[in-house]
């Protein structure tokens, strides 16, 4: 640990010059200037991030302020009640290594960092205090987080997740778990719930999903017309952005798209290997893997991630618009097609890994574990014996918020890429 074990006091200084602005900066920077044809669009959320992470503007929100720590917290719900919900998973080193002051050393990133930065006084983003945070008791980490965070002095709410999603009785147990999650949600608040204010949350919800959608449908397109390291930037803005000044500048992004398209434009070359991402979240501002893989020529056009995909590709489907009914449909959108590998069994991981696969045209998967994240390094074996069976190029990465290990990881990354052009080369 640095300064032997002192925390920094980021709060002393001016925050341009803080660690933690000084990160974000460094990876803006790269991640703008190192790369030519970035789309003008994406300008609206190289300033955002710019403006939040670097110069530690306060991020607005309507009504009351709800944390989340994990997509699997029913949003619309939050919306519903007329408050704001506002995802806490945080990417920096600089609060990694803070939660790494009072956290097991062995504790994944994600986890250290979240909880760093809500043990910092200086907070960024800068939301203000959570009138509650909602912490869905997912992998043992999450769990064992929620007393260290109501000892912070935050209200934490445990939203209680099955850890089997196959079975009836785990989908009853999470439907009544989220509809005390909506009875809490009412006292916080004070208003209630009605079939108008959640049809309209869900309306809010579904136009930010169908402008993500079509963003990620446009990256089936090869060559490919935009890189991954935007589309995770955009997806991790959609963490504490505005809902609907999101989905407009995502709809603008995809206009533009859909004139590169037109105009034939390539933002790779042809040959460029084509990566599907999984495993643990790239998160703001840690991009490392993302970045490394695109730098060294290869294309990450798809990803299996709590980050991007998996947080809105899933869309509720309601039989009867009465609110009760709408609540089940809400909670069996969150369970039903939840990949996290927090569950005993999971296979659809595997089958929708397969699907992304074939349907983004991928040459190879990149496995991202977070050290001491034991689910995802379990799990690893088991995807890599199905991928083994299928002939599907697969490189798994142990990695952590830390640059340190940047060099070697490059050297494997471009080895890798450079076998999946053999591959391809071999093929035509
Ligand atoms: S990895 Fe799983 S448990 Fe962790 S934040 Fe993502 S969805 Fe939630
Ligand atoms: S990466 Fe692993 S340990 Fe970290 S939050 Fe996700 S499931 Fe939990």
């Amino acid at each position: 640990m640095e300064n032997n074990g002192k925390v920094i006091p980021i709060h002393a200084e001016p925050y341009g010059r803080s660690r933690q602005a000084g990160e974000a900066q460094d990876v803006l920077s790269h991640l703008v200037e190192d790369f030519e044809d970035n789309p003008a669009s994406m300008q609206y959320f190289y300033d955002l991030f710019r403006r939040v992470y670097c110069h530690g503007e306060e991020v607005p929100h309507r009504g009351m302020l709800v944390g989340t720590t994990c997509i699997q917290a029913p949003e619309e719900l939050i919306y519903a009640f007329g408050a704001t919900p506002m995802r806490l998973c945080n990417g920096s080193y600089h609060y990694d290594q803070k939660g790494a002051d009072f956290m097991p050393s062995k504790s994944c990133s994600l986890v250290k960092a979240t909880l760093g930065m809500l043990s910092a006084e200086t907070q960024i983003p800068k939301v203000g205090k959570p009138d509650m945070i909602v912490n869905p008791t997912t992998c043992d980490q999450k769990k064992k987080s929620s007393a260290m965070i109501g000892g912070m002095g935050y209200k934490v709410y445990d939203l209680e997740f099955p850890n089997v999603k196959e079975s009836e009785a785990s989908r009853v147990y999470w439907q009544r778990s989220v509809r005390q999650f909506a009875a809490e949600l009412r006292t916080l608040t004070g208003r209630k719930l009605t079939r108008k204010n959640l049809k309209a949350a869900m309306e809010k919800t579904g136009r930010a999903q169908a402008a993500f959608r079509t963003l990620h449908n446009f990256r089936r397109k090869s060559p490919s017309l935009l890189l991954g390291k935007d589309a995770f930037l955009v997806t991790n803005a959609y963490f504490f952005d505005d809902i609907e000044r999101w989905t407009l500048a995502v709809e603008k992004l995809n206009e533009e798209l859909a004139q590169r398209e037109k105009a034939g434009f390539k933002a790779v070359q042809s040959k460029a290997p084509r990566v599907l991402f999984t495993g643990s979240p790239p998160i703001f501002p840690n991009l490392k893997l993302p970045l490394l893989i695109e730098e060294a020529g290869g294309v990450v056009v798809a990803d299996e991630t709590c980050s991007a995909n998996r947080m809105l590709y899933d869309m509720t489907a309601v039989d009867e618009w009465l609110v009760n009914d709408m609540v089940d449909s809400l909670a069996d959108k969150y369970l039903k097609p939840c990949t996290c590998p927090i569950f005993t069994k999971n296979e659809d991981r595997k089958r929708r890994l397969l699907a992304l696969m074939r349907d983004f045209n991928a040459d190879g998967v990149v496995y991202q574990a977070f050290a001491g994240c034991q689910v995802y390094e379990m799990e690893y074996r088991s995807v890599a014996e199905e991928f083994n069976r299928m002939g599907i190029p697969m490189l798994y990465v142990e990695t952590d918020y830390s640059p340190d290990d940047k060099g070697q990881l490059s050297t494997r990354i471009e080895a890798f890429l450079e076998s999946l052009k053999n591959r391809k080369k071999q093929r035509a």
